[in-house]
């Protein structure tokens, strides 16, 4: 099990949040917070209950500065009253044994309240939009030294009117901030501000339901090195489309000629390919052309490709995070997915771990072509993510893509 320190978390967090018996981040925290704490940008979707909270509060309390009087560094913007005294009881317990201090602020309280607390400096400010704003407007407060915002349940800002308000603020804080969002949608009126206000955000998405995650098949099948293409031609000709994952650019190449003279369709993308050629690649596959598209790790992190039928990790991925980052390719949008991972006699120990790791039911079975479903999914849609000048903040590590989480499900 991941524990908290495993993510990087200093103790001084970690240690407050053990001694409350929270000490295995939930999944989004997993998922989300080493890379919020190296400064990336980032938008999660996760149900209610996820603990989104504390994957923004722990990189919010460990990377914010001092604030001087009427300047606070930090920022959190959330929908309503109830969430704000919420957010900021999280909060006051972390930043607290760190010296940062927590304010909240909402209509309906004192506004020289408000002003004193102001006056006296805070670092962190828990505000709704409305009385934030009305502070703003009075001279009492300063948000250009604002570095790091959160805007919290961003799609219930918008269904109450509160966008205009959101970006007036944005705009007044810092250029060089970091930008949390979470909302239980991303795309619309929330999809507006993740492109207008945060740079190359990491994207990340968990299921809805039980129902939604159970739409993703999960399968190991033992596969020597001499029987792995033949295994992914099996498949592709029967759930394409398909994304085939390698380890280097080399394999990608290559298992793409291979699975070509084997009678399947396939084109490679990956980071030796000039900029012409993946866009051709991709025209391809989204069009139809070819059925398979493999691509090495970083190759695929620069676009997403969704609804695809069936991805293969055809070099077992390093990290839980990989298996999750490639497997969020399919099962999108209700429709039924697959993932299937190949693996070697000597990978069967890494995949076992990975399993425990992501809480799989752990084993991997002999090739079962049976098992795998017959109707074709939808064409795949493919959409590069939206690049940004990085003019600040620390440069990313990575461009995103979306994730989900894994079925409980896929041996049997
Ligand atoms: P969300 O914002 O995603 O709806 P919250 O952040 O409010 O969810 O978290 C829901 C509940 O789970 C809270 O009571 C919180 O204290 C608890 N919680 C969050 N993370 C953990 C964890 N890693 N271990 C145990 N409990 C947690
Ligand atoms: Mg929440």
């Amino acid at each position: 099990m991941t524990t908290f320190d495993d993510l990087g978390v200093p103790a001084r967090i970690a240690g407050p949040l053990a001694r409350r018996g929270v000490i295995n981040p939930f999944p989004i925290q997993a998922l989300t917070i080493a890379e919020a704490m190296a400064g990336r940008d980032l938008c999660g979707r996760a149900p209610t209950g996820s603990g989104k909270t504390l994957a923004f509060a722990i990189p919010l309390v460990a990377r914010v500065g001092k604030g001087r009087p009427g300047r606070p560094r930090g920022l959190v913007l959330v929908p309503t009253r109830e969430l704000a005294a919420q957010v900021s009881a999280e909060l006051r317990q972390l930043a607290e044994p760190l010296g940062r201090s927590v304010a909240t602020f909402y209509g309906g309280m004192s506004i020289s309240r408000d002003q004193r607390r102001l006056r006296q400096g805070i670092d962190i400010a828990v505000a709704c939009p409305g009385r934030l704003a009305d502070l703003v407007r009075r001279g009492d407060v300063n948000l250009g030294d604002v570095d790091f915002v959160v805007v919290d349940e961003a799609d219930r800002m918008a269904d109450m009117g509160f966008l205009p308000e959101v970006k007036r603020l944005l705009d007044a804080t810092s250029r060089s901030r970091q930008t949390l969002l979470f909302s239980a949608t991303l795309d619309g009126d929330v999809d507006v501000l993740i492109r207008r206000y945060q740079r190359d955000p990491a994207r990340y998405e968990l299921a809805q339901t039980s129902e939604e995650r159970n739409d993703v098949q999960h399968l190991f099948w033992h596969t020597d090195a001499a029987a792995r293409v033949h295994v992914t031609g099996d498949v592709v000709r029967s759930v394409a489309p398909a994304i085939v994952f390698t380890r280097t650019k080399h394999a990608a190449d290559r298992v793409a000629r291979q699975l070509q003279r084997d009678g399947v369709g396939a084109v490679a993308i990956h980071g030796n390919r000039s900029q012409n050629q993946r866009d051709r690649a991709l025209a391809d596959f989204t069009e139809g052309r070819v059925h398979a598209l493999v691509a090495t790790d970083v190759a695929a992190r620069g676009i997403h490709v969704d609804n695809v039928g069936v991805v293969v990790h055809f070099d077992p991925p390093a990290t839980g995070k990989d298996y999750l980052h490639r497997s969020g390719r399919t099962g999108r949008a209700g429709a039924k997915g697959l993932v299937l991972t190949l693996v070697p006699p000597d990978k069967v120990r890494d995949v076992k771990s990975l399993q425990h790791e992501l809480s799989m039911p752990s084993g991997v079975d002999r090739v079962a072509l049976e098992q795998l479903p017959t109707t074709s999914p939808p064409k795949p849609i493919v959409t590069r993510l939206p690049q940004r000048p990085h003019t600040s903040v620390k440069p990313a590590r990575k461009p995103s893509s979306q994730r989900r989480r894994p079925a409980a499900h896929g041996r049997r």
